[in-house]
């Protein structure tokens, strides 16, 4: 064990269970769980994870009663016929040696379907359905729906149980008078509205024996209104402990929350003050969450003494061996989540399967298979963007030979610029990672140098990964000198403080936030959370840093700018415009491009009012000059085909991947997919 992680890697006895190591494979619904047959990819998705380290998984959730499922047909456990199904899951993570908890998780007002309950009937902001008030017998069926759900979960081999507590889930709802408006002995003060969430422990304790684990997920901030102040929390802790609970996990932040948790402009480790205020109060064992993808950050978090476990889910799905690399002091191959969400929480929360944008093989480890190749191959790959670090990582790994060739003196690609963007500094952990692998694996890397056919003759097959040029608009005048290219700002270029950006896509949005975001901003001012645990809820009044410039960010579309963005954090990326006083124009045509600035037709404002959200074609137009200093160009990408042209007619096997195959769903995503879908059908 490397003494650098020691705090990390030392074990934790908690009741009569041993945990190897202070890292706990938090939950994630993985979208198998209800899947007909599911149960034997989920087996193999934990089973991958143990080999690479992991100790205690904790399951996606699975609701106590048909009721508190997420969705319609969602997954709950209530009969004994449904054990098997179990079993298939907990015997493959015993037998490699592993330690699994259930998470019994009833959504409550948040479930997608008619049958939805909570405490009041007050629907979420974020879902469609009213739910049902759940009378005084109905609470007392919900509190032994939880008892018998653990019970079962022992009888199906697991190890212990989680009980979501926090999230804005139905535990959660009875907590707060946000959400609970009842008088009967479950509402009305907030001794009777934490009974629920303690007769839930206590009746699992009671079912289930002095010796399994009985976790619980405790909303330590919810950063809604009229939310529980921290001293009802930690009232809430020492309940939760007195009823049996072995280990409380902190909760941060309801989903209906408008705050940012997880999303990657979260500082890393960014509340692990909340989990130390509960430690010290409290005498199980703390677990602590949200933000940690790095065993450095890990290892601070608990030498420092925040918590005495560590949750972490995505970082899971991006690299299965996280413990393991850890153990073996190889940081630099950990494959770290980037907290993105794109292909985990947005695929969860559309209803597609979860996987990870950095590791496409997440939850397709039985088909997304990189066995060793039969007949090792001299591959050339050109481009070291994501899609081509991605090949040529994923081929190396498989035995074949390969020369990747990058035209810029770095690896990265698109990352390259990403990583500039406040908030996605963690986009440097890809290029770093793939740095590393390909050293490892004796990749031969050529950087700094345009790859022509003649460098190509000596491989048996090549593969195209060179990605876009940015798109000229063609609009009169956007050659001129106040005008840049997103590549040129990102990469230092001085620009004016009236900027106006073309194109509101997902780099316009990055370019805004990039020209506005000021460096003294604090995150927890600028999003209202109040770190001194004195306010209710833990919200505090916003407090953003003025913007560093004046931007107008246009479209010719008439559809709600960013509205493409992730589902699930898309509406991060829309506040911080706002806060930074973005304005948006859309429906534009563009006329010129000035020294003065851009020259534009827009819909008059009153063609919005009128048009009731859509502008037709004949609404008024007005003739506007949008006066700026600068002009930043972010009007999409065409893919570099020049290469592909040479290449064409070549006898080999000739591929073309990511940006240059299709640059108008440029994503690392399809990118990264795409690239590793190709090595493993190599032969
Ligand atoms: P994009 O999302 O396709 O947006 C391009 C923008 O340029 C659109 O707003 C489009 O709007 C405008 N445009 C297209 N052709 C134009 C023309 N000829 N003249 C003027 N404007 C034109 O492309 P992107 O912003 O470059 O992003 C590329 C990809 O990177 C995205 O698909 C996304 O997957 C990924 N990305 C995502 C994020 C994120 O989610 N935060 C961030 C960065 C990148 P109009 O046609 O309406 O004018
Ligand atoms: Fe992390 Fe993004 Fe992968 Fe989700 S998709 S696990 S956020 S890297």
């Amino acid at each position: 064990m490397t003494a650098r992680y020691q705090h990390l890697l030392s074990p934790l006895t908690v009741g009569s269970t041993t945990l190897p190591h202070r890292v706990i494979m938090g939950s994630m619904h993985t979208g198998l769980e209800e899947k007909d047959g599911g149960e034997h990819e989920l087996a193999a998705f934990y089973v991958e994870r143990v080999r690479g380290g992991a100790g205690l998984i904790v399951t996606g959730g699975v609701s106590p009663n048909p009721e508190g499922a997420a969705r319609h047909h969602g997954a709950h456990l209530t009969t004994e016929d449904q054990l098997p199904r179990h079993r298939v899951v907990t015997t493959a993570v015993h037998e490699a040696g592993g330690l699994i908890a259930l998470q019994l998780m009833h959504s409550g007002r948040y479930a997608m379907h008619e049958h939805a309950v909570a405490p009041s009937p007050i629907r979420a902001p974020i879902n469609k359905v009213t739910p049902r008030e759940l009378s005084g017998s109905d609470v007392e069926r919900t509190v032994e729906d939880f008892a018998s759900a653990a019970y079962l979960a022992r009888q199906a081999g697991y190890d212990g149980v989680e009980i979501m507590g926090s999230e804005g889930y139905l535990i959660n709802e009875f907590l707060v008078e946000h959400t609970n408006r009842r008088t009967d002995r479950w509402g009305g003060s907030p001794p009777a509205r934490r009974r629920f969430a303690t007769e839930i422990v206590r009746r699992v304790r009671e079912r289930t024996g002095p010796d399994f684990l009985v976790m619980y997920r405790l909303s330590a901030l919810d950063l809604v209104p009229d939310a529980q102040e921290f001293k009802e929390v930690l009232a809430l802790g020492r309940e939760v402990e007195t009823a049996g609970a072995s280990i409380i996990n902190t909760g941060i932040g309801w989903h209906e929350a408008r705050i940012p948790t997880i999303a990657t402009s979260v500082p890393g480790a960014g509340f692990t003050w909340v989990s130390r205020a509960l430690r010290e109060n409290l005498r199980i064992p703390i677990a602590t969450v949200n933000r940690i993808n790095t065993p450095e950050l890990a290892q601070e978090v608990l030498a420092r003494g925040d918590a005495d476990l560590v949750t972490m889910a995505r970082p899971f799905l991006a690299d299965p061996a996280f413990v393991a690399k850890a153990r073996e002091g190889q940081p630099d191959s950990i494959n770290t989540c980037i907290a993105c969400n794109q292909a985990c929480l947005d695929h969860t929360f559309t209803g597609r399967r979860m996987s990870c944008l950095v590791n496409p093989r997440a939850m397709r480890e039985t088909q997304l298979v990189l066995g060793p190749t039969r007949t090792a191959e001299q591959i050339a790959v050109v481009g070291a963007g994501p899609a081509g670090m991605a090949f040529a990582e994923a081929a190396a790994q498989r035995g074949h030979r390969v020369t990747l060739f990058e035209e810029q003196p770095e690896l990265g690609g698109q990352f390259q610029l990403a990583r500039r963007i406040p908030g996605k500094e963690d986009y440097q952990h890809t290029i770093r990672y793939f740095t590393t692998r390909l050293r490892e694996l004796g990749v031969t890397v050529h950087t700094g140098h345009r790859a022509t056919p003649a460098d190509l003759a000596f491989a048996d097959r090549v593969v195209i990964a060179a990605g876009v040029h940015p798109r000229r608009p063609g609009i009169p005048g956007d050659t001129g000198p106040a005008v840049l290219g997103y590549k040129e700002v990102l990469e230092g270029a001085p620009v004016g403080d009236r900027v106006a950006v073309i194109g509101a896509g997902g780099i316009g949005y990055d370019v805004a936030h990039f020209l506005t975001h000021n460096p003294s901003a604090d995150f927890y001012a600028e999003w209202g959370i109040d770190r001194s645990l004195e306010a209710r809820g833990g919200l505090l009044t916003p407090a953003p840093e003025p913007p560093m410039r004046r931007v107008t960010v246009l479209q010719r579309s008439t559809t709600k700018p960013g509205s493409r963005l992730g589902p699930t954090t898309g509406w991060i990326h829309r506040l911080e415009l706002r806060m930074a006083n973005v304005q948006f124009i859309t429906g534009v045509e563009y006329r010129e491009i000035t020294d003065r600035g851009v020259r534009i037709t827009a819909p008059t404002p009153d063609a919005h009012v009128h048009g009731g959200g859509g502008i037709a074609l004949e609404t008024p137009r007005v003739e506007t000059l949008v006066e700026v200093d600068t002009v930043v160009l972010c009007a999409g990408q065409e893919s570099r085909t020049e290469l592909a042209a040479d290449l064409a007619g070549d006898a080999r096997p000739v591929h073309v991947i990511g940006g240059a195959d299709v640059a108008a769903e440029l994503d690392a995503k399809r990118a990264i997919k795409q690239a590793v879908e190709l090595a493993a059908a190599l032969p």
